[in-house]
C-alpha cells in the first residue's frame, strides 16, 4: 500500500496525469472523453458474430467449436478506441484508477445483461490466468484484478449489492505453459499452442462444481484462451460458462 502511494507520487511528479485520449492534464481519462467510451448495444454470436441479445450461440453449428456457452463483450474496439488505450495503460503501468474505471465498464454491461440471465445464484467469477513468469515481471494478473474489482463494485453498489450478494471469486485456473507472441499467431497455431496449457487447482473443486462460471478477461480475439479455460472448468463440474470481456479484438 505505502509502496503504491509513493510510486503514485513519484509518477505524478515526473508524469503528470494526462487524459489518454485528448491529453488534458488532471486525470487519466477526462470527463468529456469518458463519455466517448462506446458500449456495445447488442451482443453477438461468438462464432459468426450475428447480433443477438445476450451473446449466446445462434445455432448448434456455431456452438460446436466452443466449450463456453455465452460471451458478453462490453465495448467496441476500433483501432483508435479509447478503451484500447486504457487497457494498455492499465496492463503495462498498473494504474489503480484505471482498474476501477475498467471494472465500472464491465459492471455496466454485466448489470444490463443480468436482466436476461440469472446471475444471482451459484455464480463464480473466475479470472483467466497468466503464467507465473509473466506474473513475476508484470506484478499482477490483470484479469484477476478486474474480476476482484468488479466483485467489490457489485457488492458495494447501493442498488445491486443484495442482488449479487452471493457471487463468489475463484482463482482456480493455472497457466502451465509460457506463451510467446500469442497475438501474432494464426488461429490453428494458437490452438496448438494453447492445448493443455491450462490446469485446475484441485483444492478449488468445490468452488466450481455445479456453478455458473463468469470467466473474466480484458480482451478476447479468437477466444482460444477463453475456450481452453472453459474446457477445464467444464471438466471440473461447471454447468455453464459465460465469458465477460472488455472488448473483442478484430
Ligand atoms: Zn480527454
Ligand atoms: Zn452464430
Amino acid at each position: 500500500m505505502i509502496f503504491d502511494f509513493i510510486k503514485n507520487i513519484v509518477l505524478n511528479f515526473f508524469f503528470p496525469k494526462r487524459c489518454l485520449s485528448c491529453g488534458e492534464e488532471g486525470n487519466f481519462v477526462c470527463e468529456n472523453c469518458l463519455k466517448k467510451i462506446s458500449f456495445l448495444q447488442n451482443q453477438q454470436c461468438p462464432q459468426c458474430r450475428r447480433k443477438n441479445l445476450i451473446g449466446n450461440f445462434c445455432k448448434k453449428k456455431c456452438q460446436n467449436l466452443y466449450n463456453f456457452d455465452q460471451l458478453i463483450v462490453s465495448c467496441h474496439y476500433e483501432k483508435t478506441a479509447l478503451i484500447k488505450k486504457i487497457i494498455t495503460a492499465f496492463k503495462y503501468r498498473f494504474l489503480r484508477e484505471l482498474r476501477t474505471l475498467l471494472a465500472i465498464v464491465l459492471k455496466t454491461q454485466f448489470i444490463y445483461l443480468s436482466q436476461f440471465i440469472n446471475f444471482e445464484e451459484n455464480v463464480v467469477f473466475v479470472p483467466v490466468p497468466i503464467h507465473k513468469k509473466r506474473l513475476g515481471y508484470r506484478g499482477f494478473n490483470q484479469s484477476a484484478e478486474l474480476a476482484k474489482e468488479l466483485l467489490t463494485l457489485l457488492k458495494t453498489d447501493e442498488d445491486f449489492s443484495r442482488k449479487f450478494a452471493n457471487i463468489k471469486f475463484s482463482d482456480c485456473l493455472i497457466r502451465t505453459r509460457y506463451l510467446h507472441k500469442q497475438a501474432s499467431l494464426h488461429r490453428s497455431e494458437r490452438l496448438q499452442n494453447l492445448t493443455d496449457s491450462i490446469n485446475f487447482s484441485p483444492s478449488c473443486s468445490e468452488q466450481i462444481k455445479g456453478k455458473l462460471c463468469v470467466l473474466i478477461d480484458d480482451v478476447a480475439t479468437t477466444c482460444t484462451t477463453l475456450n481452453e479455460c472453459s474446457k477445464v472448468l467444464k471438466q471440473n463440474g461447471a454447468t455453464y460458462v459465460c465469458g465477460l470481456v472488455l472488448a473483442r479484438g478484430i
